[in-house]
């Protein structure tokens, strides 16, 4: 059984059209992840910054509507994840659907449309993605600027409601001064920046801020996060896996795909339907205590929204 933290197929509805039950265009589909070993997967509301300002979050109420249309309510066997308590009372036939926010772009400076979609089902909240926003600069700006007093609030209010700030994407900066306001933290994905140097991965001291404060986080397979090489293999991601676990974060691993957020794929890890390939190769190295631990029970654990 296995939790992913982060994929796209939201985008790939909205914008494209695709059919969540089957499609041949996406990474993940119903079809696909019933035959995966993947139990609960995490969908990201995520708005391109090419949408007019104007228009982004009427986008991300659209693609809370289509979570909810076109993924959880047709199928019976999908549950709606809300708090800890509906993770660990999936049945054995049962899939867990989480909605998620990458960037709060959509949100502008307007505390209430985070409101509002904390409303609709979003359980985890990335900050920014890679341009600046009204709550923090992202990792692709220059300035490199950290959390704004809008930030705060927003954190603030993540805090209130027992929701994840996701850290993935945030500048440098933002990624310190967020951390210590932030009572429930994640990095939905990324990978260690010493193992393969992208401004996406996450350095030593970032890496030891998240073991420090108990935070989950996500070893994402974008293959040019994960090795320089031409063709990127499993045996590369393991790299990330064991340097994560040997700077302590054994009980904060989990995985973030971003399928559907990638074209590029590494070999043998193309879509949902390859996570048993990955296992595989997981099981050569690594304990089962350490296996059970990074494929859910970090993720189930450290869920932060209980039931009232
Ligand atoms: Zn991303």
């Amino acid at each position: 059984m296995v939790i992913d933290a982060h994929c796209d197929v939201l985008l790939k509805l909205w914008q494209d059209h695709a059919d969540f039950e089957s499609s041949e265009q996406l990474q993940v589909d119903l079809k696909k992840w019933r035959k995966s070993p993947v139990k609960v997967q995490c969908f990201a509301i995520f708005v391109p910054e090419e949408v007019p300002k104007e228009e982004q979050f009427d986008v991300a109420l659209e693609m809370a509507r289509l979570f909810h249309e076109k993924i959880v309510e047709p199928y019976p066997d999908v549950q709606f994840i809300s708090n800890q308590q509906d993770l660990h009372r999936l049945g054995d036939d049962q899939l867990g659907a989480v909605l998620t926010l990458e960037g709060c772009h959509v949100i502008g400076n307007d505390i209430d449309k985070l409101k509002q979609l904390i409303s609709l089902g979003v359980r985890a909240v990335g900050l920014t993605w890679n341009q600046a926003n009204a709550v923090c600069d992202g990792i692709g700006e220059k300035r490199g600027a950290g959390l704004t007093r809008f930030g705060e609030e927003v954190i603030d209010l993540l805090n209130k409601e027992s929701i994840w700030t996701d850290l993935s994407h945030i500048s440098y900066q933002g990624f310190f001064d967020a951390i210590e306001r932030a009572r429930y933290i994640m990095a939905s994905h990324g990978n260690a920046m010493e193992v393969y140097p992208h401004r996406r991965n996450l350095s030593d001291e970032q890496i030891q801020a998240l073991v420090n404060r108990d935070a989950w986080f996500g070893i994402t397979f974008v293959p040019y996060f994960t090795s320089g090489k031409k063709i990127v293999e499993i045996n590369d991601l393991l790299k990330h896996i064991q340097y994560f676990i040997d700077k302590g974060g054994e009980n904060c691993l989990g995985f973030g795909s971003d399928f559907d957020g990638i074209s590029d794929t590494i070999d043998r890890l193309e879509d949902i339907a390859d996570y048993p390939n990955l296992i595989e190769e997981v099981n050569r190295y690594f304990t089962n205590e350490q296996i059970e631990k990074i494929s859910y029970r970090n993720f189930i654990e450290k869920f932060p929204r209980l039931e009232n």
